[in-house]
């Protein structure tokens, strides 16, 4: 059966580590038919929008897409096609295992623990009143007389929506998600403390789901700043950690830290209807074009995407191949290199080294 999945190859390195994984993922003998669809800066020039609806059909029809990361102009107006893609296709839960493997230089001897991130609220909803606007004034204005506090006239505002159904969905699956993966424990990670409310919310929602799966998942939760610390101490201690969203997006990258670094970093972003699988790091542009990144985060997304349609032996027979050639530590790219290991390969010849492993 071939499996049709739409691929993006985005922007910066993104052509270059996605079709890294493109090639791998063919090597497995699977077989897929590739709907390629351009999003960010070339679908601008061509639809007049970084988020064309042509994309997002493939995407609703398919429910599989992989591709490589878009780059977010900084600055006003413009935001994220990456985040506007998880909210238009309301791909809840982003899923980011972080696994040291044999031969990655790390601080480490085992880190094993997978961040399951809330996708679609906190302050990442791109709520937002920009400074001086009527409407932040109004705000300013509301927030005095309904709570007496006091907020800069020449302050911009962003607000943090965290709700129960939001909070339970993603907490659901986490659980579900360690009972799936023979995970044992699912830690909530906050800031209740200081932000009762919306933080305050998803702990109590935390707690209700826990009981649901009591004597088959066990369950504890952590303030973020507490988190940190013992993430970087010990960070064995962790299984699967949930979070919101804002919290999640840097404790990926600390746990890509842990692990190797952002090249060696997969994801997915799953929805009830889609999941579009991605590495955790953006699109690099001082390194495009130069045949020179990782390709192993987009690759190991890939890993995930074949676990996801079922095909579960082609994805251990990748990620074996993935392991052995960091284990060898010959054929990788610069960010991998060890002293005395001889000099870096590119991103294709990493791939190719991969491609070689599974044949043999
Ligand atoms: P980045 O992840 O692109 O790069 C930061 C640094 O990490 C790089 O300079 C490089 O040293 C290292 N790095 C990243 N990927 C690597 C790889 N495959 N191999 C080796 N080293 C690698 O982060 P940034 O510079 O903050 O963001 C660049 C652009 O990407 C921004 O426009 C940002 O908005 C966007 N972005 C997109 C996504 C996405 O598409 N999902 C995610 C994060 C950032």
């Amino acid at each position: 059966m071939s499996h049709r999945v739409t691929f993006i190859p985005g922007d910066g390195i993104g052509p270059e580590v996605s079709s890294a994984a493109r090639k791998c993922l063919e090597a497995t003998g699977v077989s897929f038919e590739w709907e390629v669809h351009d999003a960010g800066e070339g679908a601008i020039e061509k639809f007049g929008s970084p988020l064309p609806e042509p994309l997002l059909a493939s995407i609703r029809k398919n429910k599989t897409a992989i591709k490589g990361p878009i780059t977010t102009p900084i600055g006003k107006g413009i935001r994220s096609v990456n985040v506007g893609l998880r909210h238009a296709l309301d791909l809840y839960a982003c899923v980011r295992p972080c696994r040291l493997y044999p031969g990655i230089n790390s601080r480490y001897d085992r880190v094993d623990l997978v961040i399951i991130r809330e996708n679609s609220e906190d302050l990442y909803a791109g709520i937002e009143y920009d400074d001086g606007t009527p409407e932040v004034k109004e705000l300013i204005g509301w927030v005095k007389a309904h709570g007496g506090k006091t907020i800069r006239p020449s302050a911009a505002v962003s607000l943090k929506p965290i709700s129960a159904e939001g909070s339970e969905r993603i907490i659901r699956f986490a659980f579900e998600y360690a009972l799936k993966n023979k995970r044992k424990k699912v830690t909530a990670i906050h800031k209740a403390n200081i932000m009762k409310f919306s933080d305050g919310l998803f702990l109590e929602v935390f707690r209700k789901v826990a009981a649901e799966y009591a004597g088959r998942v066990e369950a504890d939760d952590r303030l973020v700043d507490a988190l940190c610390m013992q993430l970087v101490q010990k960070p064995e201690i962790f299984d699967v950690l949930v979070l919101p969203n804002l919290y999640g997006d840097i404790i990926s990258d600390l746990c890509a830290g842990l692990v190797g670094g952002l090249g060696v970093a997969p994801g997915a972003n799953i929805g009830a209807e889609a999941a579009v699988f991605e590495p955790t790091h953006g699109s690099a542009p001082k390194y495009a074009g130069q045949n020179k990144v990782n390709p192993v985060a987009t690759i190991l997304s890939g890993v995930l995407m074949l676990r996801h349609l079922g095909e579960g032996k082609a994805a251990d027979r990748l990620e074996a191949a993935v392991s052995a050639v960091l284990k060898e530590g010959r054929a990788v790219t610069y960010d991998l290199k060890r002293g005395g290991s001889g000099a870096p390969v590119g991103t294709s010849q990493m791939a190719d080294a991969i491609v070689e492993k599974l044949k043999s």
